[in-house]
């Protein structure tokens, strides 16, 4: 009785789009086969993982969260999906998030919103955003529901439900995960990673999912390091750079309190603090809001109603018709403005007032990053402008709700790996997240410096 109550609440959160609850004991029993042998075990032993619904699985419904894709089910396996059953885990189900990774907030979703298993402390038990896109992974892992999860960040889809729900969080470099089997949003810029309740258990799945592979043209070919044991909390002789440019107009002062603990944690773990400038951050979300949309806008072209799930057949109609009844019926309202954006700034006249413009701006948004790595390691910033918000608070204001990227774009567009770890509560309880950003390949940088900040 107890336990079906334990899963009626948590079902009730809406993090689960499917339960796959075969596939996890399933490797739960090889794990147990293979230690009755006397077998080593593989990293991720009978470990049940909840994968975003963006990640292909061969055989399991694979929707982004959106009706465009019902009654798709792939007849392959995404390479990080893949990789992770390779290391011995389990799927214990597809999770709910923004469709087609469109969104900071799950409220996106065809399928209904997740709720945050986190509630404020000041009497107000109205739901909570668990952040998005990856919201059902942020939700799932902060409740325990699993013990990590998959996300894909694209300008902040793993970091900010990370910090929003008090969990952590990693992209890597982009390259270092496969896109192949991932349901594409902004190719340039999506990437895989982790989500999962502390920074050594993110390293150990980050292991398990990266690596190069042919099937993705965009792939690293770099060999993969032993990031687990490489783990060290110290950070003698780093420096740790503070970007004078993400200090926000109108920034909240818990969120300025948040910022101030990291520097003195890092200070403790032994870095030096320096203060360096990112000149061109402001123009990050902007640029980030025009090559999204635009690479969202080519690679959603192929959802047609011919070749993946949902077809609308009007009665009497001619190809083109059924062309839109599929796409007006099949894609969200968030989906549906992206593919207008994009469509606007790809089109002829427009082309180099924008798209071509927002790409000399990600250039220089680089060059900034390279530039501020001259007298620093490490870069620390909160993950996002706030605490998690309410639900329905923002969906209907789409411009607040980009707003909320305004830290996690820029590294997204450098391509540099970036980390979201909790740094502690605000005055409603509620979790705050750091992040922290390191050069391409990095990633033990970041992650000993996240590490240092748990
Ligand atoms: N919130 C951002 C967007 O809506 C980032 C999403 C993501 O990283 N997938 O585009």
């Amino acid at each position: 009785e107890a336990f079906n109550a334990a899963v009626s609440s948590a079902r009730q959160l809406n993090a689960f789009l499917v339960e796959t609850p075969d596939h996890a004991l399933a490797a739960a029993d090889a794990a147990d086969t293979a230690r009755a042998a006397g077998e080593t075990l593989k990293p991720l032993a009978g470990v049940p993982i909840g994968m975003k619904d963006l990640f292909c699985t061969k055989g399991v419904a694979s929707t982004a969260a959106s009706h465009i894709l019902e009654g798709f089910t792939p007849q392959y396996e995404s390479t990080v999906s893949q990789r992770l059953w390779d290391a011995g885990a389990g799927m214990l189900g597809k999770l709910n998030m923004d469709q087609f990774a469109m969104g900071s907030s799950n409220e996106t979703s065809a399928f209904g919103n997740v709720i945050s298993p986190w509630r404020r402390n000041d009497g107000g038990n109205a739901p909570l955003a668990p952040g998005g896109s990856s919201g059902g992974s942020s939700a799932a892992v902060s409740a325990r529901l699993c013990p990590a999860a998959t996300g894909t960040d694209t300008g902040g889809s793993i970091r900010q439900p990370a910090a929003f729900t008090g969990i952590s969080g990693i992209k890597p470099t982009y390259g270092r995960c496969s896109r192949w089997g991932v349901i594409a949003f902004a190719s340039s810029l999506d990437q895989a990673g982790p989500m999962a309740r502390d920074v050594r258990d993110c390293a150990i799945m980050l292991e398990a999912m990266s690596g190069f592979d042919p099937k993705d043209a965009t792939s690293l070919d770099v060999p993969v390091p032993r990031w687990e044991q490489g783990l060290n909390a110290s950070l003698a002789g780093k420096r740790v750079g503070i970007p004078r440019e993400y200090r926000v107009d109108n920034m909240p002062e818990e969120i300025e309190a948040l910022w101030q603990r990291g520097i003195e944690w890092v200070k403790d773990a032994g870095a030096e603090v320096v203060e360096v400038s990112l000149p061109h951050t402001k123009y990050a979300l902007p640029a980030y809001y025009i090559i999204a949309p635009a690479e969202a806008s080519s690679n959603l072209a192929r959802y047609d109603g011919v070749r993946y799930g949902k077809r609308d057949l009007p009665d009497g109609a001619n190809l083109q018709a059924m062309y839109a009844a599929t796409r007006a019926a099949g894609f969200g309202e968030e989906v549906k403005r992206r593919i207008l954006i994009g469509t606007y700034v790809l089109s002829a006249g427009f082309y180099d007032a924008y798209f071509t413009q927002a790409s000399k701006v990600r250039t220089l948004i680089a060059q900034d990053f390279d530039k501020a790595w001259e007298s620093c390691e490490i870069l620390l910033t909160p993950t996002a402008p706030s605490a998690a918000f309410g639900l329905g608070e923002k969906s209907d204001d789409p411009l607040a709700m980009y707003l909320n990227d305004v830290f996690t774009v820029p590294s997204s567009l450098a391509g540099l790996p970036a980390m979201s770890v909790p740094g502690g509560l605000d005055k409603h309880g509620l979790p705050l997240g750091l992040q922290v950003i390191g050069k391409a390949l990095d990633e033990q940088g970041v992650l000993n410096a996240a590490l240092a900040l748990e």
